[in-house]
Formats: C-alpha cells, structure tokens, sequence
C-alpha cells in the first residue's frame, strides 16, 4: 500500500479547513481543560468562540518556554492526570527541565508523524533501520524507534556512540538506515572506511536528527559512506519530539506537517508576520494535541516560509532550514540580522573559512557600524583578500540589505572554544 502516513488533502483549501477545525477544537480543549490556558486566554479578552477563521489565532496569547518551567513539573497540562500515559523531558542544561506530557493519543499523532517522515524518506517495510539517538526520557530514541515499528520497517535500537557495535551490525544486519546527529554521521563514515567494511555493509541513507549540517559536511560523508541520499528530520520535545518535519529526496526545503500543527513566522521583536519568505521565528499552535497543547509557543527558532510548491508534488508546505535562535538577532540600522544568515553567505564564499565574528559599534555620527571579521580558508593565502572582502560586502549588501566592514584574517586566528564560539560582539550602549 502507498501514501499510508499522507495526508489525503487534495488542495490547500482542505488543508486551511481541516488546521481551522483543529484550531477550534484546540482552543475549546484548553480553555476548558487547563487553568493556565484559561488565564491566558482571561487576560487576553478572548474566548474560544471568537476563533472563526484562522486569521483569528492571532487573538491568542503566546506561550513561552518560561511558562512551561513555571508550570513544572506537569506544564499546560489538558487532560486529567490519569489520562497522562508517558512523560518525556528536554535536554535542558540549566535549571528545571521542560517536561511534556502525552496522552495515548498524542503518542499515536506522534508515530504517525515519524512513519510519515521516514515514508517521505522513501523508506518501506523492508528497510533495517539502525538507531543510534540517545534513548530514556528523551524524545529522540521513541520517536526514531516507535515511528519505525509504526511504518513496520526493522529497527536496530543501538543508541548512541558504541562504534564497535554499530559497525558489527551494519555487517551482521545488513542496515539500510542510519539515524543520528551530523557529527556521529561523520564519526561512522570515518570509521567504515578506517576499518575497510565499506564494501560489505548495505546502508543506502541517513536521516539526521537535531544537529545542524553544513553542505561541505553532507557532501563528504554522502561520499565515504556511498549513500543514496541524506535526509533532515525536525522536531522539538515541546511539540511531540522529533518526526514533525522533513526535507524530501527534491531538498527543496523542510516539508512540515501542517494538518498537525499551525506554523506561523512572526518577526521576533514586533510579534507581527514577517513578509513572505522573510527570516522569522517559528511559532507553533498544535491542532490535535491533547495533554500539553501548545497555542502559539514561541520556538526561539528561526526560519522562512518557502512559497513555493515542492516540486516533488506534495502540497505539504514547506519551511527553510533553522538559521539560528531569535536570542541571538541584532538590530541594526532598523533591519533584523541572525547570525545564521552571515554563516549563509561567508560558506557561500569558497575562499572563506567558517570562523567569524560580528563587531557592532556606534560612531560619533550616531550611525550604526557592523564589521565581519572572518578567517580565510585553510590553504588559501591573503594575497586576494581585497577580492574576498569586496565579495563578502557585495553579498551581505544584496542578501542582508545592510552595509558592513569585512576584515579577513589568517585560518586559525580566530579563538576556538570546544562549545558554543562568542560570534556577536555589541559594542553600541
Ligand atoms: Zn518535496
């Protein structure tokens, strides 16, 4: 049987019927069910019936990671607590974790979702499908595993790291898929090759949780493994855990399931609508959730609508890649700058290495200043650097709208860290 996780919806006027449908039910369900929805919805002067149409969601207050930690440990809770059938958590580093509970049926959406992503991914029953996410309380493990014994293909539940194992199994089981982060992809691909198996294993695709991947990256571990094709898979604990989105074999950009949840792209300062295809922050309002719905939660990511229709035919709309988190956007001169957009156009630049830093100043004209510095490419010299700069500022001109001062360095002038690199320094008052 074909297309059994798709939605059926011919065209996008069913879609927009259905999300309204889910809307409406979604704001009743906690505005009856949860004391802190009621509040919210109180304090906002709004009451489900004044949902009509789906423009009214923006009638709706928001909700933010703040009030799930203050609603700890059971946040938004809907339902009864008896109809709680599981708990999953955040891998929150600091302070209270985000717990999100699901009632049977949110688990069923859930699976449904994730055998959606992995039949976008082309896979089938006769697939081995060889897990290597972290399992427990985190979503990632059930996600990968339930959604994969949902579609009915094989899974190989390894967990993460244990190189020795993984490469066993790759042999012994023949493995088709491969699910983990980018950098445990890499690991894999370096170690098939090192260990010389790269002819007696089966594996055909990745599908990548979680972890950004640059291009250069993608490109090499396609290469050392020989795969077929590599996919991204979304997904947050707040809104079920992984499996809510993917890009399809056309990489034309993330197909996200909007029969389950409302995506808007809101501007994060002015919590407006950014234009269409504009960078904004994804803020989700789920259709059919039970036991800790989400009404307009504010992801912190960011992102743009892609307008387009995928050339695939799906009319699953679609979103680009995450560019960052709103925390990190810069004002400057009136335009919205993420870092993400900068790294788009430095890795667009083959003599540009991936170090950089911003530097903001305010001068004694009043004006805002912005200077890039960024380190060339291992390899490359200095010698065409005037080159290199007049690019980056023709392209950060075009794609960005802003000017900018670029200084280019030497590879490896730029301070490394081991975590996160401090790119932003803001030196206006
Ligand atoms: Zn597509």
């Amino acid at each position: 049987m074909k297309n059994t996780f798709m939605p059926q919806f011919k065209n996008l006027e069913q879609l927009h019927h259905h999300q309204l449908e889910g809307l409406k039910w979604s704001v009743n369900h906690v505005y009856n069910g949860s004391k802190f929805y009621k509040t919210q919805f109180d304090k906002a002067g709004v009451k489900p019936s004044d949902i009509k149409s789906l423009n009214d969601i923006s009638k709706l207050a928001f909700t933010t990671g703040k009030d799930l930690k203050e609603g700890y440990p059971l946040p938004l809770l809907s339902v009864p607590e008896k109809d709680v059938v599981r708990i999953h958590a955040s891998s929150g580093t600091t302070g209270k974790r985000k717990i999100l509970s699901y009632t049977q049926k949110d688990l069923d959406v859930w699976f449904d979702m994730f055998a959606r992503c992995y039949e976008m991914a082309g896979l089938t029953k006769d697939d081995r499908v060889q897990i290597a996410v972290g399992y427990g309380v985190w979503t990632a493990g059930m996600g990968f595993q339930l959604g994969c014994e949902r579609l009915g293909a094989m899974a190989i539940p390894v967990g993460p790291g244990n190189i020795d194992m993984q490469c066993q199994f790759l042999v012994d089981l023949q493995s088709t898929v491969f699910c983990c982060t980018a950098s445990m992809a890499l690991l894999m691909a370096e170690e098939v090759n090192k260990r010389g198996i790269k002819d007696k294993i089966n594996l055909k695709k990745i599908i990548l949780g979680s972890e950004r991947c640059s291009t250069a990256m993608r490109i090499k571990i396609k290469e050392l493994l020989g795969l077929e094709d590599m996919f991204d898979i979304t997904g947050m604990t707040e809104l079920y855990g992984p499996g809510t989105g993917l890009d399809c074999y056309k990489h034309e950009g993330i197909h996200y399931w909007a029969d389950k949840y409302i995506l808007e792209i809101l501007d994060p300062d002015t919590l407006e609508p950014v234009k269409d295809g504009e960078i904004g922050e994804m803020v989700v309002t789920t259709l059919s959730k039970e036991a800790a719905p989400l009404i307009r939660y504010r992801t912190r990511d960011l992102t743009r609508k892609i307008t387009k229709q995928c050339s695939c035919g799906s009319i699953l709309p679609m979103h680009d890649k995450i560019m960052g988190r709103s925390d990190d956007m810069i004002i400057l001169r009136g335009v919205n700058i993420y870092p993400g957009q900068i790294d788009e156009v430095l890795s667009s630049i083959d003599e540009v290495g991936s170090e950089y830093q911003l530097h903001l100043e305010r001068k004694d004209d009043g004006k805002d200043y912005m200077t890039i510095k960024s380190e060339i490419k291992d390899g490359f010299s200095l010698n065409n650097a005037q080159n290199i700069i007049n690019m980056i500022k023709r392209n950060v001109k075009t794609k960005i709208m802003v000017s900018c001062d670029v200084k280019i360095c030497e590879y490896g002038q730029l301070p490394r860290v081991a975590g996160k690199s401090k790119r932003i320094f803001d030196n206006r008052d």
